[in-house]
């Protein structure tokens, strides 16, 4: 069976699975991204041929898979800037990571203090597991963020408490793309001794990251946010200045130093460590050809309607990502619209009964009905004909707007 035709070196098929739609335009590069056709190729020999336990070192097929893990480890370790590989844990994803480091964190350290400092706008995995905590004893407090998304250094600064032991603040956020201040805020929990946490899944494989040089403790990441696959990802435990230890949230054969046991996804974990250095070579080629292309889009859409807004800060932001208010436009209406031309999301998480408007979106000050005439369009490696792609969601909003 044809999985699409390939486009270009990378591989991404434009053609559904029986080869033969056109698939529409794919712009929610924020959500997933299509796995590089290079890092499925550096997989597969781990399926069928290299299948060891990677845990069963007394034998060649162990050990074979063993090897594989140890370079992905050093790899990955030595792009994110690690002293040493080992502080890489392997997981199923930044899910699991962010609940591993918030609740690891939380019941290693509860004897110390119980209040956490986290912000408004983080991803539902961090904002759920902060509110599980709450049921163990935890305190919360979640910073206010800026019209731009932003936290204030001087509020965090302020709600600092005695027993306070953890710090939560996401890298980059998903919706409107800010960019947080990294560095300043881990250099103010390093300097009051608090463990700084941050949820970095849409800014490895996108944005440079030192966890030293940032100050970070415990950083959060997952494979398909940068073209590899889903289901596998990584934290970063500090082991040095201080070693940190997290408790751990799930129980079997005492894997990845005793914090995340079960049997290592031996081909993601090779496809994640590909997929990290295919990113980071293409990185700033990337970056500065999707800030184009997002600048293209955006212009182009307000030359025709000069009251869309673009959200997040107008720096400070991922390259890839461009949040737009469209006033008196439906963002559900403009996608069922032109959903055989473009796949995007709306700016508000839904759940399966309710719509219910953006967390971030409101933080930032927008009322609740311009939180649902936002959309987000999430561009990558897939994204080419920037112009096409505004007049196209030109026409839809034409359609669309009463
Ligand atoms: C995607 C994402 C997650 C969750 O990643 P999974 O791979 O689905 O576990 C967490 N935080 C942010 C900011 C994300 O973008």
């Amino acid at each position: 069976m044809s999985a699409g035709k390939r486009t270009d070196e990378h591989g991404y098929g434009r053609t559904g699975l029986n080869g033969t739609m056109e698939m529409p335009i794919y712009l929610d590069h924020n959500a997933t991204t299509p796995v590089d056709r290079n890092v499925l190729e550096k997989m597969l020999p781990y399926f069928c041929e290299v299948y060891g336990n990677a845990a069963s070192i007394d034998h060649i097929h162990g050990n074979k898979a063993k090897q594989a893990v140890d370079e992905a480890r050093q790899a990955i370790a030595k792009v994110l800037g690690c002293r040493k590989e080992s502080e890489i844990v392997f997981t199923s994803g930044a899910t699991e990571s962010i609940n591993l480091a918030l609740i690891g964190a939380f019941r290693r350290f509860k004897d110390k203090g119980n209040h956490i400092i986290s912000s408004a706008i983080e991803h539902p995995a961090v904002l759920d597991t902060l509110n599980y905590l709450q049921s163990e004893g935890a305190e919360i407090t979640r910073l206010p963020v800026d019209r731009n998304g932003v936290v204030d250094l001087e509020v965090l600064e302020k709600s600092i408490k005695k027993d306070t032991i953890l710090i939560s603040v996401m890298f980059a956020n998903n919706e409107i793309g800010t960019i947080q201040p990294i560095k300043e805020i881990g250099a103010l929990a390093k300097s009051k001794g608090i463990i700084f946490h941050t949820d970095a899944a849409q800014a490895v494989g996108h944005e440079k990251i030192n966890v030293y040089d940032l100050n970070i403790d415990l950083l959060s990441f997952s494979a398909h946010k940068f073209y590899g696959p889903k289901g596998i990802g990584g934290l970063f435990v500090r082991s040095y200045s201080p070693l940190i230890k997290l408790s751990p949230i799930s129980f079997g054969g005492g894997h990845e130093k005793g914090m995340r046991s079960g049997t290592l996804n031996v081909p993601g974990i090779v496809g994640m460590a590909e997929a990290l250095s295919l990113s980071i070579k293409e990185m700033s080629y990337e970056n500065n050809r999707l800030r184009k292309a997002a600048g293209v889009i955006c212009q182009r859409l307000q030359q025709t309607f000069p009251d869309i807004k673009l959200n997040g800060h107008p720096q400070n932001r991922l390259a890839h990502n461009l949040s737009l208010t469209i006033p008196g436009v439906e963002a559900k209406a403009l996608i069922h619209r032109l959903k055989n031309r473009l796949s995007f999301s709306t700016g508000s998480a839904c759940s399966t009964i309710k719509v219910e408007p953006s967390h971030v979106l409101k933080a930032i000050g927008l009322a609740d009905d311009e939180t649902f005439q936002t959309v987000r369009l999430g561009l990558g490696r897939t994204t080419q004909g920037a112009a096409g792609i505004a007049d196209i969601l030109i026409d839809g909003v034409n359609h669309v707007r009463k």
